[in-house]
């Protein structure tokens, strides 16, 4: 956001705006986002999982950590390994989602491919650890820009208010 007539330009989750983008074609539309917000924001869809490709319907999918140590995403019937299909999306699509200089981020919590924390990551047995991060990667673009400043879900009205006063400000939500 450059002057205070131009609309704040978020980058979304696509399903957060209704868009039937999920694994099983349904959709996380939130009303907040497109009754309120939507109407003074401009908005930069991404869903990370049909853009790499991967279709919809598609199979669930999931963090999981590999006997090494490392975090793959991985079907949860089949135990497809989709870890180097998201990464390599992930290394142009962030890129271009940094050149765009948008003004903050309101991303799908808990999902293995879009949140930005304390995303389950499971492993051979036990309950999942709320350690993971999706591994779209978009938090290690924000985080290097200084954008790393997240906000539960009754702070984003105050966030925005703020974000459109100055075009310094950015805003980072992931509490939908
Ligand atoms: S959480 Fe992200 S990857 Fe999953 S459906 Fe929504 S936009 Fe797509």
């Amino acid at each position: 956001m450059n002057t205070v007539d131009q609309r704040v330009r978020l980058g979304v989750s696509a399903c957060l705006l209704g868009e039937e983008v999920r694994y099983d074609g349904g959709h996380k539309r939130d009303r907040f986002l497109t009754e309120t917000l939507g109407g003074f924001v401009e908005w930069v869809q991404v869903c990370p999982e049909v853009e790499a490709g991967m279709g919809t319907p598609r199979p669930a999918m999931r963090l999981v950590r590999a006997p090494g140590g490392s975090i793959r995403l991985i079907t949860v019937v089949d135990g497809v390994d989709l870890t180097a299909t998201m990464r390599t999306f992930a290394a142009t699509r962030a890129k271009q989602l940094a050149a765009m200089d948008l003004d903050g981020y309101v991303l799908k919590k808990d999902s293995p491919s879009c949140g930005l924390e304390r995303v389950r990551v499971y492993a051979e047995s036990g309950p999942p650890a709320r350690n993971g991060r999706g591994l779209f990667g978009l938090w290690k673009s924000l985080e290097a820009q200084g954008k790393e400043n997240q906000h539960d879900a009754a702070a984003v009205k105050a966030q925005y208010e703020k974000a459109w006063r100055s075009a310094d400000t950015k805003l980072t939500v992931e509490d939908l």
